[in-house]
């Protein structure tokens, strides 16, 4: 559905009446269209004294081809700004981010990024330490809630010993496939992360299972991933016919009709990718999902099991079978799709939330147990994103959703399919456990 508000505040007329009557003034962000560079411009990179991150990190960007400065200038427009805050042991050290993005705030060009690197708070080696570090999340959120004009802000926490597992997160977060990911705290752990052999096509001979491709997020997931190489299965309900057809042939992928609630369908999964000729899958994307909205006073019990049976239970179903017969191959990708209404509650929603909420429960108690066997588990909690799913919402809620996020716009289902591919990527390895909301820093829930 058009944002009609949206096209009106970027039109002439539009800016100078959203600019003098204070209203929520939606940037055009800046998206990924295949040659981009991933930055606008040079990257200036900082770092606390005795930061472990700066040289790994000054060494991946360079090999990109970005330009990458130490010591700022005066009047030049920056790309992103990326700090290295490994060092900081210390509250009294944290002065140091202050003296880095004080004087350099207003250097960002529009859709600029700025990343903060640091340690897990656990990962570290006392209570002072950890306290600092801890304090990170602090600074990234509120930047991304100052800075405006389509920037984003993230905390990326690397463990000791997984410096060059960092460069497809780099990549990400600086292009424009993060345009509608704000306010993140990612954590990236020590596996090796080889990187791909082509950055353009990461998922070259990968093979890839999404549920719920018919249309929405879905479709988008299944053209993205196989813009990046994989050969894509789009799944969904026998209903969606065409629409699915039309998916998979676009992805030049091919279309499994199957409903995910049927008792036998996780069988019958497992047996089309038996006896396919990949003999399993590499990708596994749960997106599938349903709304099924009432309060619980008013809310019949078909709606309750409905929402629970599609949302939580089929992937916590097919999710057993497939690793039962060792369907999802070694270096494999598993990745939910959860909502922000899993993480804040919502009126109408105890169904959708508690079955989201689940999701990010999927992820948090399995992942550990598949990372002895290469498999990485992780969700996006998707915001508003414009979909069919959203277009039905009543016009208030639809409205408060797009507005109430630092880039006072809905995201589209693009920005949710790229974080998948970041997932999914051969270099995203180090990445487990993760729940990252593709919201544009909504404030529900933050
Ligand atoms: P959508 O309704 O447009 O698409 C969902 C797809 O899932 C449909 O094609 C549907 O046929 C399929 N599906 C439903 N039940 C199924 C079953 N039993 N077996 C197989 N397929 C089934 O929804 P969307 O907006 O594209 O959402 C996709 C995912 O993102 C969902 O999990 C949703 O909860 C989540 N999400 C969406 C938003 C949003 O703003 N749109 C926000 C947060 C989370």
């Amino acid at each position: 559905m058009a944002d009609r508000y949206a096209n009106f505040a970027n039109s002439g007329v539009g800016r100078a009446v959203v600019k003098r009557l204070g209203l929520p003034d939606p940037p055009r962000l800046r998206r990924y269209r295949a040659g981009d560079p991933l930055t606008t411009g040079p990257v200036l990179l900082g770092a606390a004294p005795g930061g472990r991150l700066a040289d790994p990190v000054r060494k991946q960007l360079e090999s990109t081809g970005i330009e990458v400065t130490e010591t700022g200038t005066e009047g030049t427009r920056h790309g992103a700004l990326i700090f290295d805050a490994t060092g900081i042991a210390d509250s009294t050290q944290l002065r140091s981010l202050f003296d880095f993005f004080h004087p350099y705030a207003r250097s960002l060009h529009s859709s600029g990024r700025v990343i903060v690197l640091g340690t897990q708070p656990e990962l570290t080696t006392g209570p002072r330490e950890a306290t600092a570090q801890r304090s990170l999340e602090g600074l990234t959120r509120s930047i991304g809630k100052e800075f405006g004009r389509g920037v984003t802000a993230q905390l990326v926490y690397v463990a000791p010993g997984g410096e060059n597992g960092v460069e497809s997160t780099l990549r990400f977060l600086l292009s424009g496939r993060s345009a509608y990911v704000s306010g993140q705290v990612i954590r990236i752990g020590t596996a090796s992360a080889p990187a791909p052999a082509d950055w353009e096509k990461p998922l070259a001979g990968k093979l890839a299972l999404v549920t719920g491709a018919a249309r929405g997020i879905g479709a988008s997931i299944a053209g993205i991933l196989a813009r990046d190489g994989a050969e894509v299965i789009a799944l969904d309900v026998p209903g969606a016919g065409d629409a699915l057809a039309d998916v998979a042939n676009k992805a030049k992928g091919r279309a499994l009709q199957l409903d995910l609630t049927a008792e036998d369908s996780p069988a019958r999964l497992a047996g089309y990718l038996a006896a396919g000729p990949h003999g399993g899958v590499d990708i596994v994307v749960h997106n599938a999902g349903i709304t099924r909205d009432k309060t619980i006073a008013r809310m019949d019990e078909s709606r309750w099991d409905s929402v629970i049976g599609v949302n939580l239970t089929a992937p916590e179903r097919v999710n057993d079978v497939l690793l039962e017969q060792g369907l999802i191959k070694r270096g494999g990708r598993i990745v939910g799709v959860a909502s922000i209404a899993g993480i804040a509650g919502n009126r109408g929603q105890t169904n959708y939330a508690t079955s989201k909420a689940g999701v990010i429960g999927l992820v948090q108690s399995t992942a550990p147990a598949l990372a002895e066997r290469g498999i990485t588990f992780n969700a996006v909690a998707p915001g508003f994103i414009e979909t069919a799913m959203t277009a039905k919402m009543p016009i208030g809620l639809r409205e408060a959703g797009r507005r109430l996020n630092s880039m006072s716009q809905g995201g589209l289902p693009v920005d949710v399919a790229e974080t998948i591919a970041w997932f999914a990527s051969p270099g995203s390895a180090a990445i487990t456990g993760n729940v990252v909301r593709v919201c544009g820093q909504s404030l529900l829930g933050a």
